[in-house]
């Protein structure tokens, strides 16, 4: 289960809901966008069921991602080499 895109399709479903409530009340007409969206979001939290959770991105051995740019640097750097902005995980 891809939780972040089960969220997301929920999310993304009750602002659907939202849109449709909010037309019988101030009619603006926003409930056109109501059932587009609802469909989109009813297959983001589908889709989420059926997918993977997808594995954080890991550098690799001997490096670390720079805390601003996220290039990869080696793991003792002090500034990154891309940037140059001074990284925060070293206790000087
Ligand atoms: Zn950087």
């Amino acid at each position: 289960m891809y939780r972040g895109l089960v969220a997301s399709g929920g999310i993304f479903a009750i602002f659907a809901v939202f849109l449709i409530v909010l037309d019988l009340y101030v009619p603006l007409g926003v409930s056109v966008f109501g059932l587009p969206i609802a469909i989109v979001g009813a297959v983001m939290f589908a889709a989420g069921f059926l997918r993977a959770e997808p594995s954080p991105p890991t550098p690799h051995p001997g490096k670390k991602f720079c805390w601003y740019c996220m290039v990869q640097i080696p793991e003792n750097s002090v500034e990154c080499s891309n940037c140059g902005l001074h990284q925060h995980d070293l206790r000087v």
